[in-house]
């Protein structure tokens, strides 16, 4: 049987396991990418593995999410991410170069590669054929340190696209076809395998816009294969030389299958409040658009960012609707302003921002109250605008801008009547523009050879190897779902103290109980018990960091949330289940003690241990971790793990 594309690439950098749904794999990670949020973390724990440099291909550090610099702590986090790069190899994109997703694309995304990214748009290299992984900052600090990345093999979907698209219809509207009939969760524990006659009809761009936003399908990435127009775009780019055919063997079985005509597409939009809500535009016509904003990392290129200048050129925006362009990179908003197109956008009536994340996150262009915003990005969920009352809807730049002429939301076949437009054409130059040498700063050229430390950065503490003996007081009792925001707060108050441990730790499950955090860490060990799910949310890694830092044994639990199950195994935390009449009996206080010798039981893979309670009475536990992550419990988490290795 013949490989589909995401079997051949995954088994070029196969280092552990079998390519076969489920299984643990382990792949050899060429290249890494983080932003200003998730970075600082990223290289504090790569600093406590001792190593002189990266051990991948390319490595990226860029500043996005926070190019608005209120704090000095921010501006701090900048220096210390810029004086990262260039101490330990990698290239530094400055505040202001643009999103990371855009800028990697643009300079180094080559297909056939495998890329770890601090985010969870990552995948959006799948569209020039590379398998890009969004995932925790504790992955990518070790894959920096060439520790292979632990994945379970996901069933491989593929996306058949027939026929061409019509006018006014955009690769955003596949994506978000695709969201209407799978929803936010078809897609988990799968990578969208795009193929069929429809591939070559989508430029090289059209397909990073699709698999960019697969993410929101819950995917684990997206990829297309590559032929004559990835290749066109590379050389536009000046990386010809990255070229490679790629795609799937004629025979290659998949575990699904979906097929998409693209000539049967309407427009569409995402409604409020989720990325699945979607109508086509001609539903909701008519409702009135108080803000547009074309950008973010899914259409935020300069080929996304043509169709509102052509229609808006000796045009005028509605009155009522304030209109913005945020492009995804400064390449983008330099190659619009050398050709006189930001000239025609700001005669129009547009605000031209800066290449940044901005309003995607609410950090800029929070719309106001009772008002509707119509945006390119790829998420609306509520109050991720800065409004928690907001409204906003999600849209390719052609209906974006011909709802921006109108004033209210409009289907760009309408509009072409009503304003004498025609499709845009995405005509791209010979050249595109490269980012200056100002802006991505490379190894050779660093700027700092040493780290440079603000006051608000502390260690990253590393735990010591699993005891035979583990014994201390439940420090806590709590419900059913505890989330990873009720560990770790995700306010701005409290985030501030992303890169500092300690300080954090002084907020550990402080939404639930103020005094937790000091009496966790006098005691120096113990429990926290809780009911069903616990972990649940987003995948924090603080939210296991910091009660490791604590001195927190482990969570007994009904159950676990998968992500956060995991990443209390990387940092050492063991998590054991127990059933619902251990739950009701244990109280805060109790002394627990766990019976067997940990290190041997643990070792030995056995998945029932016992605990006892006060010394009166006993009760079972359960323990699910596969070899791997025994070791790392062993170990002390994968930091230790990954250091010792390393260093062997
Ligand atoms: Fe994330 Fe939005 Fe930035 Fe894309 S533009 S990386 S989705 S914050």
């Amino acid at each position: 049987m013949g490989q589909s594309l995401t079997e051949k690439i995954l088994s070029e950098h196969l280092v552990d396991g079998k390519l076969e749904p489920g299984e643990e794999i382990g792949i050899e990670i060429d290249q890494t990418i983080a932003h200003d949020l998730t970075g600082t973390m990223v290289w504090l724990q790569f600093e406590a593995l001792d190593l002189d440099e990266v051990r991948v291909d390319v490595a990226g550090q860029h500043c996005d999410h926070q190019t608005y610099q209120p704090d000095f702590k921010v501006t701090d986090d900048h220096r210390f991410l810029r004086s990262a790069a260039g101490t330990y190899g990698a290239y530094f994109a400055r505040p202001g170069t643009g999103i990371l997703h855009q800028v990697h694309k643009e300079n180094y995304t080559t297909p056939g590669t495998t890329l770890l990214g601090a985010d969870s748009h990552t995948p959006t290299a799948g569209g020039l054929g590379a398998i890009g992984i969004g995932t925790g900052g504790l992955d990518v600090a070790t894959a920096m340190g060439g520790a292979p990345y632990y994945i379970e093999m996901p069933e491989v979907v593929n996306v058949r696209l027939e026929g061409k698209l019509p006018p006014w219809t955009t690769a955003k509207d596949v994506i978000l076809e695709l969201l209407r009939r799978l929803s936010v969760k078809g897609g988990i524990d799968k990578v969208f395998e795009y193929t069929g006659p429809g591939v070559e009809t989508l430029s090289a761009n059209e397909r990073t816009v699709i698999s960019n936003m697969g993410t929101e399908l819950g995917a684990t990435t997206s990829v297309f294969p590559t032929d004559e127009r990835t290749r066109d775009y590379l050389a536009r780019l000046g990386r010809e030389d990255d070229y490679r055919k790629l795609g799937p063997d004629p025979d290659a079985e998949y575990d699904e299958q979906i097929v998409i005509d693209l000539s049967d597409l309407d427009p569409l939009v995402a409604c409020p409040s989720m990325p699945d809500n979607v109508v086509p535009v001609r539903e909701v016509v008519g409702t009135t658009v108080d803000q547009v904003i074309v950008g973010s990392c899914t259409n935020g290129a300069y080929e996304d960012l043509l169709p509102i200048t052509e229609l808006l050129s000796n045009r005028e925006v509605a009155s009522g609707t304030e209109t913005i362009v945020q492009p995804g990179s400064k390449q983008a908003a330099e190659m619009l302003s050398r050709e006189g197109r930001t000239a025609d956008l700001l005669a129009a009536g547009v605000n031209f921002s800066e290449a940044t994340c901005g309003a995607c996150i609410g950090a800029g262009h929070v719309p106001a109250s009772d008002s509707v915003s119509l945006r390119t990005f790829n998420r609306n969920f509520e109050g991720r605008s800065g409004n928690e009352e907001d409204d906003v809807y999600l849209c390719s730049p052609e209906v974006a801008a011909v709802s921006a002429l109108s004033g209210e939301l409009v289907d760009p076949r309408d509009a072409a009547a009503e304003f004498d437009l025609d499709p845009p054409g995405r005509v791209l130059p010979d050249s595109y523009i490269g980012t200056s040498e100002a802006d991505l700063i490379q190894p050779d050229g660093a700027i700092d050879d040493e780290l440079v430390k603000g006051p608000n950065f502390g260690a990253v503490p590393l735990k010591d190897s699993l005891e035979s003996t583990v014994s201390g007081p439940v420090l806590l009792k709590v419900p059913d779902n505890i989330t990873t925001d009720h560990i770790i707060p995700g306010t701005k108050e409290v985030s501030m103290y992303r890169s500092n441990v300690p300080k954090l730790s002084e907020y550990t499950l402080s939404r639930v109980d103020e005094e937790f955090a000091d009496r966790a860490a006098s005691a120096g060990s113990g429990f926290i018990v809780a009911g069903e799910n616990y972990g649940q949310g987003s995948s924090r890694e603080h939210a296991a960091l910091c009660p490791m830092y604590l001195g927190v044994d482990g969570v007994l639990a009904k159950s676990f949330a998968r992500i956060h199950r995991t990443n209390l195994i990387n940092f050492g935390l063991l998590p054991l289940v127990i059933d619902d009449t251990t739950y009701d009996r244990l109280d805060e206080s109790d002394e627990v003690t766990l019976v067997e010798d940990v290190v041997s039981a643990v070792e030995m893979g056995q998945t029932e241990l016992t605990i006892r309670v006060n010394d009166n009475w006993e009760a079972p536990v359960t323990l699910h971790a596969n070899e791997r992550e025994r070791t790392l419990l062993i170990e002390g988490g994968k930091l230790p793990h990954t250091k010792r290795r390393l260093s062997s």
